[in-house]
């Protein structure tokens, strides 16, 4: 008899936000399509949540999956320093004229957390260049920018940095904009704008930090603040790129534009790691030079990886059809006539959505990250063939844009049957 999956994976791996001790062995998935995984034993989930929000377009999207094969025929990788190739050319020259601002150049890495350390070393190193002397970054609390150290410095101090808070660096945190805070928070920026090279932040949607939403128009009023100060600003786009918040982006919602932006999840419709961190000429200009010093030291082994540029060009093919365009919209509706349904409840607080984005708190314990009640809920939802994945008490759901309507009324009613059960206990309880 040979071991099962889960048996060898227990002897071998080490999973990502994952408690060893007393876990609930991974379900081994065999395969995916569009919005369903699929285990061995022939069980099937709605991927609510896009895998950790990169399957936009869903699994086994056959058109993204022969433009990967073409390619990895072609050229599967080249060192991408005094070598250029044309996947990673075209897919600046598309990118660039669709994304939110004056962008002009592109900068490829491999992951979201690289994508921020990448912007965060053009906005020191651009006031370095200049001769300036800036050095502070400035971000929001319950941020979150990835998990490499520089991306930790720059997100809230949780229980995911504390083991390391003290190797980080120094970050001014200011709370998002709400209509009572926001003189007091430009004011802030003001008085401290000489000093911060970058500001860093999550337009509209907080993700990891429990999907908070905030105002487009406060947001706006930041931004002026900064840039009045010449404060380089950062939109960090990792989560909300390509079509999350409705449109293809969520600075499409502000009208003042950043300097950086940066991309991943989503770039190559969740089928391959890259990073995109783009800048505009200005900022590019900055880092000119006949004295080398003033170079971006900074790359990677897979650096515009000529397969992940291809699945990205393949994707973007997609989400740019009007088919895509409308599945996003109808999203959304769905979401906003969901919230209308959610009466005044125990259990329930804060019911939100922007864009394909729902998301909820249950009043069980503290609102934190390890909360007790987000894996029994991930369990109740696979029972019930949907996967859902909590942070912490912060139920949220964030599909696949390929899913259908039928999907849409198991999830939501899924959403219900959870809370009713929630509201049946505390109700005893009582
Ligand atoms: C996920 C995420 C990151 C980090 O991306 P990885 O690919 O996981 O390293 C950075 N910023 C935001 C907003 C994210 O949601």
């Amino acid at each position: 008899m040979t071991n099962s999956l889960t048996e060898r994976d227990a002897k071998v791996i080490w999973h990502p936000y994952t408690q060893h001790k007393n876990f609930l062995p991974p379900i081994p998935i065999v395969s995916g399509k569009d919005t369903l995984l699929f285990d061995d034993k022939g069980n099937s989930y709605i991927d609510a949540i896009s895998s950790w929000w990169v399957s936009i377009h869903g699994h086994g999207n056959a058109y993204i999956a022969e433009k990967i094969y073409q390619q990895a025929g072609r050229l599967e990788q080249v060192i991408f320093t005094g070598f250029t190739h044309e996947p990673a050319v075209r897919l600046a020259e598309r990118l660039l004229p669709l994304l939110p601002g004056d962008f002009s150049r592109v900068f490829y890495s491999d992951n979201g957390s690289t994508a921020v350390e990448v912007a965060m070393k053009m906005a020191i190193q651009y006031w370095g260049n200049k001769g300036e002397a800036r050095t502070k970054l400035l971000a929001f609390h319950n941020s979150y920018h990835g998990d490499t150290f520089g991306a930790m410095s720059v997100s809230e101090r949780s229980v995911f940095t504390a083991p390391f808070n003290d190797y980080l660096f120094e970050v001014i945190f200011i709370d998002t904009p709400t209509p009572e805070n926001i003189d007091q928070l430009c004011h802030f920026i003001h008085e401290h704008g000489r000093e911060i090279a970058g500001f860093i932040y999550e337009p509209l949607v907080q993700g990891a930090g429990g999907m908070i939403m905030y105002e487009a128009a406060l947001l706006d009023r930041l931004l002026t603040e900064a840039a009045a100060d010449r404060i380089l600003c950062i939109a960090d786009e990792v989560m909300t790129g390509f079509g999350r918040t409705g449109r293809l982006f969520a600075g499409e919602y502000l009208r003042h534009k950043a300097d950086i932006i940066c991309l991943s999840k989503g770039l190559t419709g969740g089928t391959m790691a890259l990073g995109v961190t783009a800048a505009t000429e200005r900022l590019f200009e900055a880092f000119l030079s006949d004295d080398k010093r003033k170079t971006l030291f900074h790359g990677h082994s897979f650096t515009a990886n000529p397969i992940a540029c291809a699945a990205s060009l393949a994707s973007l093919d997609i989400i740019l059809t009007e088919e895509c365009r409308q599945r996003i919209e109808r999203i959304g509706q769905r979401h906003q006539a969901f919230l209308q349904t959610i009466g005044p409840s125990s259990v329930v607080r804060n019911a939100r959505a922007t864009g394909t984005i729902l998301a909820f708190e249950v009043n069980t314990g503290r609102d934190e990250y390890i909360n007790a009640i987000g894996p029994v809920i991930t369990k109740q939802s696979l029972e019930r063939g949907i996967y859902l994945r909590p942070l912490g008490n912060t139920v949220y759901v964030m599909p696949p844009y390929c899913i259908t309507e039928k999907e849409m009324d198991q999830v939501y009613e899924f959403l219900v049957h959870c809370i009713t059960s929630l509201e049946e206990k505390n109700s005893i309880r009582i």
